[in-house]
């Protein structure tokens, strides 16, 4: 199986959500992930840009950054702003840490993203911005011997 890479840019805005979703759906399907899995990357990718959105930007524009990669069968994904940043990251990893508990966020995006990814960890500089590293093992053993 080739190893491959995609970079993608785009505008924090609601609406490029589904398709950064969707981009990184679609750069794993030769990899032949079961629905499961598959669903699981969708969900962790749509937090992470989420996140970007409504807490990095804080509902301005600005760049959003998806890079995707598969080794040996494995995806690794990178998500990063140039935002906001976090000042505890630690903090924020808790279940249920919200700052936005005014508008319903109910802190689980992180938590979402840990149980549904193989890896995960999180790196923040107050004003420098948040970049989210993930991966997680889409192609099965069988086929990847
Ligand atoms: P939910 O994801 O359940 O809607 P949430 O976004 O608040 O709620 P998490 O996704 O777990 O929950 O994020 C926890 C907290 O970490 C956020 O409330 C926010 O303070 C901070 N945070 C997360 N991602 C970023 C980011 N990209 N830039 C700045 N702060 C972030
Ligand atoms: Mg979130």
């Amino acid at each position: 199986m080739k190893n491959n890479y995609l970079k993608l840019e785009f505008l924090s805005l609601p609406e490029n959500q589904a398709f950064a979703r969707d981009a990184v759906a679609a750069f794993c399907l030769p990899l032949n992930p079961t629905l499961d899995r598959l669903s699981d990357v969708k969900t962790a990718v749509s937090e992470a840009v989420t996140n970007c959105t409504v807490h990095a930007y804080r509902g301005g524009a600005g760049i959003v950054t998806v890079e995707c990669s598969t080794e040996d069968g494995v995806l690794h994904i990178l998500i990063g702003d140039k935002g906001a940043g976090i000042p505890d990251v630690n903090a924020a990893l808790q279940p249920f840490f919200t700052t936005l508990p005014s508008e319903e966020r109910s802190g689980m995006g992180f938590t979402i993203m840990q149980t549904f990814m193989d890896e995960f960890s999180v790196t923040s500089g107050v004003g420098e911005g948040t970049l989210v590293r993930m991966s997680k093992r889409l192609a099965s053993e069988v086929e990847n011997a």
